[in-house]
């Protein structure tokens, strides 16, 4: 079996729920789309399911495999992507958003009355959203369904950026349009429940927190270590070169190695002469990254042996550090890995 492989420490996801829920008292919706941030929902929502009131993801198609493990809310954040998705909406009891008017155009054919309507606003991100003169006509239209609750929500732009001076006005903005109304309100994404506790409301939707890809600062841990093991070693000698385009050539006698892992997998192409380490000791990849393969330089070291493992990342690793590295986030780190990783879940 080809020895590539993510693994999830089950015990790291506890700790940082555990961590979540002590900086804020509101209610947590896990942010599991994308099959978790690219851990696998199925293990993660197991975990985790007794610390959160509910769970949101993008497509209906996750919403219905998510729904046949929990019991508990599940919120479709962008809403339906076509008005006939309701159907699954009705028959999945799942809690939708509404950021636009095509939506609501169907909904009183369906009874939604297992349902929360998240009613979304735009504060200034300008993605998704009402805008604040728009907010009444819709909050009183969608009261008028008989959904099981109408929330308030918004999403911030800038969250991970304290400092940054939208976040005070969206926040303000935010509280303004909904003063005086009852219902639940919800804000706050991970970046959110670390540097902006005004920002809590009812309920704090977490995603990157959950899985360790950032503000570790705060004692969240990794979760995940994905990890590669050597198949082949191969002397090279000065003036030869490597792979695809010949795109490396060595300027000494060196060991070149090769792990079964590619850009198929989930390895940035961007990855030429990043470090990776075998046995604790630096590597840097060389040569183009392949679909299955990436070539290492040992340069002279003897020591490393076929079935040695290469780690990319692992849990003593900050995912956001290193990917700056590869010029991306660890959220694209993560969610990039394909289904060809073997995930495997230690206690
Ligand atoms: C993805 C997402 C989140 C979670 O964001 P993190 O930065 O991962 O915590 C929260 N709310 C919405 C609307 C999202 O799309």
């Amino acid at each position: 079996m080809r020895q590539t492989e993510l693994l999830i420490s089950l015990a790291n996801l506890k700790n940082n729920l555990q961590i979540i829920k002590s900086k804020t008292s509101s209610d947590i919706q896990a942010v599991i789309k994308a099959n978790a941030y690219g851990l696998g929902y199925e293990e993660v929502v197991e975990t985790i399911e007794s610390d959160v009131e509910s769970f949101a993801v993008i497509t209906i198609d996750e919403a219905i495999g998510l729904r046949k493990h929990t019991k508990k809310p599940i919120v479709l954040l962008q809403g339906v992507h076509e008005v006939a998705d309701y159907e699954q909406v009705e028959k999945y009891n799942l809690d939708f958003v509404i950021h636009a008017d095509w939506q609501i155009e169907n909904l009183s054919n369906f009874y939604l009355d297992e349902s929360r309507i998240w009613l979304k606003l735009n504060t200034g991100m300008n993605r998704l959203g009402f805008n604040a003169d728009d907010f009444e006509i819709y909050f009183d239209k969608l009261s008028s369904f008989k959904a099981k609750d109408l929330v308030i929500m918004s999403h911030l732009a800038a969250s991970s950026e304290p400092t940054n001076k939208l976040n005070n006005s969206q926040i303000r903005l935010f509280n303004e349009i909904t003063a005086g109304k009852t219902n639940k309100k919800s804000l706050a994404n991970s970046g959110a429940i670390f540097n902006f506790p005004n920002a809590h409301f009812d309920i704090v939707r977490p995603g990157i927190a959950i899985y360790g890809g950032k503000y570790l600062e705060n004692g969240l841990k990794p979760v995940s270590k994905l990890r590669s093991k050597v198949i082949s070693l191969r002397k090279v000698k000065r003036g030869e070169s490597i792979g695809y385009d010949g795109a490396w050539t060595a300027d000494k006698d060196c060991i070149i190695c090769y792990a079964p892992i590619g850009y198929a997998d989930g390895i940035p192409y961007s990855s030429f002469n990043k470090k990776i380490n075998i046995n604790e000791k630096e590597f840097f990849i060389i040569g183009k990254i392949n679909m299955d393969l990436i070539a290492i330089n040992l340069e002279n070291d003897e020591s490393i042996k076929e079935g040695d493992w290469v780690d990319f990342w692992g849990f003593d690793h900050d995912l956001t550090k290193l990917s700056n590295d590869f010029k991306t986030i660890s959220y694209q780190l993560m969610t990039n890995l394909s289904g060809r990783v073997e995930k495997n879940y230690l206690k």
